[in-house]
């Protein structure tokens, strides 16, 4: 289980899905968000201003913080099912826990149309678990 702020998959957990597929073969990928996340409480620009205006630094990475979380699974899973290094991507779901007991909310996500592989390109913005995390 891969955990950070938002569930957010990050280039580091892309690198860490990539090696658990190739070497221990791991089949599935289920990407968990929190059915109301923190990460929906702010915005990426805010958050930068803020650490700027308190330490005078602003970092180089963006908080990836989200509206819709529904709409931001859609596409997490849209992006991991892209990512050319992941052996295994047929088996890649959604789910959004509540925070209060950490139950599954609601069906399971899935996507609605598929891009092309290879059409997802750029910065990648991907979830992967982030049970009662952020
Ligand atoms: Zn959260």
């Amino acid at each position: 289980m891969l955990r950070n702020a938002g569930g957010e998959v990050t280039d580091d957990v892309l690198r860490s899905l990539t090696i658990s597929q190739h070497e221990p073969g791991t089949p599935e990928i289920t990407l968990i968000h929190h059915a109301q996340c923190g990460m929906q409480t702010f915005t990426n620009k805010d958050f930068k201003a803020e650490l700027a205006a308190q330490t005078g630094h602003k970092p180089h990475w963006a908080s990836l913080a989200f509206t819709d979380v529904d709409d931001d699974l859609r596409k997490s899973i849209v992006r991991v099912k892209a990512y050319p290094f992941l052996n295994h991507t047929h088996e890649v779901r959604g789910r959004r826990l509540r925070c209060r007991d950490g139950q599954p909310a609601r069906n399971p996500v899935t996507p609605g149309r598929l891009p092309r592989s290879g059409s997802v390109a750029g910065v990648v913005v991907l979830r992967v678990s982030a049970i009662r995390g952020s």
